[in-house]
Order: C-alpha cells, then structure tokens, then sequence
C-alpha cells in the first residue's frame, strides 16, 4: 500500500492491512508464521520553515503484531517471537534537513524518518518496524547449552564424549595416528 502526499493533502488516512507470511521480505533468518495484522493512520505535517518553505512530512501512527519465528543464537533450534509494536513515525522528505537542522520538530516523541519522491510504502515501514521488534539475540531459552564445538551436538538434548577443555593440538594428532593404527 502506498501512502501518497498527493492523498494525504486531502484527507488523513486510516489503513488496515493484513499481510500474508511472505509478501514481505524479512531476509533469510527470519520466518513469519502468522499474518501481520497492521492498523493506524496516516496524516500529512506541515512544517514551516522561513516564510515560503513549507515542508511536508508524513506522520504515521499505529501498531501491528504478528509470529516470528528465528534460529536460537546458540544451539539453532527454532524460537517464536509473538511480536506486537506500536508505532509513530516522522517521514520527512530526504534531504529537507539539509542546512536546516533547527527545523522544528512537530512531536518530540515521533522517530524520525525520511521519504523519497511521493510518499511512502508502508510494507517497507512495516518491515523495518517488525526487524526492530526482534530481539537482536533470541535464545530457546536462558541457560541454552548450545552447540559442542567439536562434534556439533545440541547440547541441551544430551551430553558429547568430547572434552570441555580446549585440547592440545598435538594430542589430537597422536589420536589421529592412534584412531590409523585400530
Ligand atoms: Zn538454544
Ligand atoms: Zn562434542
């Protein structure tokens, strides 16, 4: 769906959108289980600056949830994520704050963004505002045993034969030459 300032200049715009697992690219690591529900609304923010420039920023308010799924960070295993975000964003039109930093921002509490040409996406909102919902570490659980370095063994499912202890370079060629022998 795309937000049009062109729009916007007439009337504010409520959206509510549900996005199928896969309609949004969220890279490799990360699975959408359910469909992302998204709700709010959209204005346009006159920011007036000097006597003739009048900047137009879009505002966006709203929330969206839905289920992640990622690989723990330590042993792999899938882990969900129910995440729900609320939102308020500043777009302001790329490069207006060039040279005008003292710009006076509309809501101190909306973060801000920028927009080129039109308008603005709101899939790619939304895809930036489920990334930032993620944890950046997720783990199966707090006391994740991992995986065994050597031998690769989900450690939380059971105990490998290898040593703990870093072992010896030259003890692992004596094994070799022992393991060549048997
Ligand atoms: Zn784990
Ligand atoms: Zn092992």
């Amino acid at each position: 769906m795309f937000i049009a300032i062109r729009e916007l200049e007439f009337r504010p715009l409520d959206f509510r959108e549900e996005i199928r697992p896969g309609a949004i690219d969220l890279g490799p690591d990360i699975e959408q289980k359910s469909p992302l529900e998204a709700s709010g609304h959209a204005d346009l923010v006159e920011e007036h600056h000097g006597k003739h420039q009048i900047i137009k920023d879009i505002r966006l308010k709203g929330d969206l949830s839905t289920r992640l799924q990622v690989a723990c960070a330590r042993c792999l295993e899938p882990v969900k994520h129910d995440v729900t975000r609320r939102f308020d964003l500043l777009y302001r039109p790329q490069g207006s704050d060039a040279g005008h930093e003292e710009l006076s921002v509309t809501d101190a509490e909306a973060e801000i963004g920028y927009y080129r040409g039109d308008g603005l996406e709101l899939e790619d909102v939304l895809r930036e505002q489920v990334l930032l919902a993620l944890p950046l570490k997720s783990l199966c659980r707090q006391d994740c045993k991992g995986l065994c370095a050597h031998c690769g063994k989900n450690l939380n499912e059971a105990q490998c034969s290898c040593t703990s202890v870093e072992e010896d370079p030259r003890w692992i060629a004596l094994k070799d030459i022992r393991k060549k022998l048997e």
